[in-house]
């Protein structure tokens, strides 16, 4: 076990962490209007009067947002309610033009989209099992630009672009038991929602939101005060904001103080959550239904042909991986995390049936090349035809593993095939037995002290005899063959 902050404060506290996600879902169009949900046109051009919030306008529940929610609490084992209500939940703010967000709400008899489903990972070599409280469907609010100069904000600008975008929260009970298991988690389920196609998934650019409910109990004892964490940006960030945060409250508890609940937000920059001063206030929101909208009532046939059409799940991928290919669970793992990737993988066992060499490559050479150049699997010009060429130009020894390596990199960077790279430097492993016993008889000529340490029993010498053949043939050179040609010409 490691030792840090956490594994410590579980001696003797214990850490209840429950998460709310709110995932950007991949629809074409905004939640209640036609408008585009593309990112990065410019400011208040994806605008209408319904996501205006302009007099008079009317919703209209987007089929698809409504789809990729149920696929999602299918997946993650929810009761899927057949007839759900949308509310209105009351605020002002500048970024939302109706001064309310239309939502769903625990009310009354009206239920959520879906509830209590749950999720089931691997964490520290144990099963954990995290229960889904609910999962809902809402939209986006506008989105506000502050202009500074010299760190004081000038005025402040509003895009309606993201007003209206569809969203699905999902929310977590407070289940998970450790900063590193709440990461763990979000990253199960980040996987889970880019195999279901149902969000981009990625927290840096906000399609991924979290929130978490962190407090600290002595065992046995009830709940204990919680903090609400926000402005989390990626996964790691998760982990350390929840890091800091037991730390902070252990302290407070620990001195005999009490926490105090209130939102605090992550300081990336200086790795603290500090709390806004302004006093908290139980927040009324006055939910009431929508009065534009009906309830929304789901035919059951629909669900069970999204149930029947749901995708491979990455745990059942996983499980595939190590019974079908003979992976190792590590490596099926890591390969199924990123689907990209192991979309990739398929592509190119169909192309080159060697699953594990197929697999080492991508998780070796690929993803280092991807981690050094700070680059998406997704943004290498690397497509399953021209991996496979290499690895056969490998297989019938038309190239060494070594300058495979060199021209894959070469591939990665310049995005030609491996044929070109080979024709155009001349890199074709040198196979010729005669061509490779002329350089041979050079190497033994050169270096008469590694010859006579050889024949006097030292076997390490030979390797390095091989490493001067491979040096005068540019790594071009066969080197079993050579290791084969020293041998004979040494001890004939
Ligand atoms: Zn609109």
């Amino acid at each position: 076990m490691r030792e840090n902050a956490t594994t410590k404060v579980q001696d003797e506290f214990e850490i209840v962490i429950g998460l709310e996600i709110h995932v950007q879902l991949l629809t074409a169009s905004k939640m209640f209007c036609g408008c585009s949900t593309r990112f990065g046109a410019p400011p208040n051009t994806q605008v209408c009067p319904v996501c205006l919030g302009l007099p008079g306008s009317l919703p209209v529940i987007n089929r698809k947002a409504v789809e990729l929610g149920l696929r999602t609490a299918l997946a993650l084992n929810c009761t899927i309610h057949p007839q759900s209500q949308f509310h209105r939940k009351n605020y002002y703010y500048p970024d939302l033009p109706k001064n309310y967000q239309i939502s769903q709400y625990q009310y009354k008899d009206h239920p959520p989209l879906a509830s209590d489903g749950h999720l089931t990972f691997e964490f520290d070599g144990q099963a954990r099992t995290v229960r889904i409280r609910r999962v809902h469907l809402e939209e986006d609010t506008g989105k506000l630009v502050h202009v500074e100069r010299d760190g004081t904000v000038l005025y402040s600008l509003v895009d309606y672009n993201r007003s209206g975008v569809p969203l699905m929260e999902i929310v977590t009970e407070p289940d998970l038991r450790s900063p590193e298991e709440a990461r763990e988690f979000l990253s199960r389920l980040r996987t889970l929602l880019q195999y279901l196609e149902v969000s981009s998934g990625r927290m840096e650019e906000g399609t991924l939101r979290c929130d978490a409910n962190v407090s600290l109990r002595r065992r046995g004892e009830p709940l204990g005060i919680r903090t609400e964490v926000k402005n989390m940006n990626s996964l790691r960030a998760v982990e350390k904001a929840l890091s800091f945060e037991v730390a902070r409250q252990r302290e407070i508890l620990q001195a005999g103080g009490e926490v105090v609940q209130e939102t605090r937000h992550w300081d990336e920059r200086r790795e603290v959550t500090f709390g806004s001063r302004e006093k908290e206030e139980a927040q009324d929101y006055r939910y009431f239904p929508e009065p534009d909208l009906v309830p929304m009532v789901l035919d059951p046939a629909w669900i069970e042909e999204i149930r029947r059409t749901l995708p491979e799940l990455p745990e059942e991928r996983r499980r595939r991986y190590v019974e079908q290919y003979a992976l190792s669970p590590h490596d099926a793992a890591l390969l199924v995390e990123n689907k990209a990737m192991a979309d990739f993988f398929e592509a190119t066992i169909k192309l080159f049936p060697q699953p594990k060499t197929v697999c080492n490559w991508l998780l070796g050479d690929v993803t280092g090349y991807a981690n050094t150049h700070g680059m998406e699997f997704t943004d290498l010009p690397l497509t399953p035809e021209k991996l496979a060429e290499m690895l056969k130009l490998m297989e019938d020894g038309t190239i060494s593993i070594r300058l495979a390596k060199e021209i894959l990199e070469e591939m990665l960077a310049t995005g030609k095939d491996a044929s070109s790279i080979v024709a155009e430097k001349g890199l074709v492993q040198i196979r010729d037995e005669d061509a490779l016993r002329a350089i041979v008889e050079e190497v033994i000529a050169e270096n008469p002290n590694p010859v006579r340490d050889y024949r006097a029993g030292k076997e390490k010498a030979l390797t390095f005899l091989v490493g001067q053949v491979m040096r005068k043939t540019s790594g071009r050179a066969n080197p079993d063959l050579v290791n084969r040609l020293l041998k004979e010409r040494l001890h004939g």
